[in-house]
């Protein structure tokens, strides 16, 4: 089974019972169900050039064989013409590397109003590590916003919603902010001519991720009005409730912060994304971490609108939390032990009165 975007890009397919998932830049993820120590767990495995031209092989042959036997259905015309790595490149001359989406955020267009991030000194993040921050020209950003438009096709009617990437876009300074959300709800809210693939209700809706500490000074005024501009979810990486735990991360902050970023977010209307990795602090902080989290976690105003993602911590060999051996490391096991005891602790109603609360595999991102 395959499935293609009406762009005709492959996103995704099945082989020998094996998922594969395409994202725009070509990347292939393979996705295997395997039994694991409690319950089956799923592997995660990033194809090899070699392995992936012969699995692109396959899935060419596939659809073109298809496409005969059904007599050259106009619809898949797009998708037999279509070159992947052509396809791919194209992407990348217009993108930075998407490194990193909110799990409910797969399906948005990135338009990228900042390239890497602004802090870029968490010990297990590394992300960004290879790139510089910054923040596009208004020029370079219309460019960027065109591009995008032109190069996803028909695949926008797929689109839903727009994130503005990348780590900390929702933290730029005010003016900048605002103007280039009032620029980028006026484009997409009159279609031009060639935007004969979305209807701007696909495109409506504004998203980001924001960290718990630069945006200190901005007022609940400020925020309503970048709300009304179409900001409407904002996603936000507070990772632990435990101010310890935070130092260990090198994450500036606090849980007290926190609280009153997310409390003044919904009081301006804007939907609320809060993501915390389990696992993190080692075993001797990890009692700390989940008690406090859960405090943190059942004192915010969260609604059901908004989402708690628990991911289990990821160690990257090259972070400096595990190069400079920050924390004992925990194994996927022990993270999912602390994702229970986190998830039994919580105390919203469950969704749709509460909050959803999800399982955040970042392994399995590409976009
Ligand atoms: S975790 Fe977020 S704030 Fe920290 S370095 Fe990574 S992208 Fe930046």
């Amino acid at each position: 089974m395959c499935a293609f975007d009406l762009a005709g890009r492959p996103v995704s397919w099945t082989r020998h019972g094996v998922i594969h998932r395409r994202g725009l830049d070509g990347t292939v993820l393979e996705l295997v169900r395997k039994p694991g120590r409690e319950a089956w767990e799923q592997g995660v495995r990033r194809l090899t050039p070699e392995e992936l031209a012969a699995c692109l092989g396959h899935v060419r042959s596939f659809l073109k064989e298809g496409w005969r036997l059904l007599g050259k259905p106009e619809p898949l015309r797009r998708a037999v013409e279509l070159d992947p790595n052509q396809d791919a490149a194209r992407f990348r001359s217009i993108w930075s590397p998407v490194m990193i989406l909110p799990p409910d955020q797969y399906r948005s267009l990135v338009l990228q109003l900042t390239e890497g991030c602004s802090y870029n000194l968490c010990s297990f993040c590394t992300f960004y590590k290879k790139r510089p921050y910054r923040v596009l020209s208004q020029e370079e950003f219309t460019r960027h916003v065109e591009e995008a438009l032109a190069f996803m096709g028909a695949g926008l009617a797929w689109r839903r919603g727009v994130f503005l990437a990348d780590a900390n876009a929702a933290s730029l300074p005010d003016s900048h902010l605002l103007a280039a959300l009032s620029w980028l709800h006026r484009r997409l809210e009159a279609p031009r001519p060639t935007d004969s693939f979305f209807q701007p209700e696909h495109l409506a809706g504004f998203s980001s991720f924001l960290d718990t500490f630069s945006t200190l000074r901005r007022s609940l005024q400020c925020w309503r009005e970048l709300a009304e501009r179409g900001l409407n979810s904002l996603h936000l990486g507070i990772e632990t409730g435990s101010d310890r735990v935070l130092r260990v991360l090198r994450k500036p902050g606090s849980a007290a912060q926190a609280e009153e970023l997310v409390g003044l977010l919904k009081a301006a209307g804007i939907r609320v994304g809060v993501i915390v990795m389990t696992g993190v602090g080692g075993p001797s902080l990890a009692e700390e971490h989940v008690e406090k989290t859960a405090d943190l976690l059942n004192r915010l105003p969260l609604d059901a609108g908004d989402r708690i993602s628990l991911s289990e911590f990821e160690p990257d060999p090259g972070s400096p939390y595990v190069l400079e051996e920050m924390a004992e490391l925990l194994d996927r096991r022990a993270c999912r032990e602390q994702s229970r005891a986190l998830r039994s602790r919580l105390r919203f109603p469950a969704h749709p009165q509460g909050p959803v609360v999800s399982h955040y595999d970042v392994r399995q991102f590409v976009y």
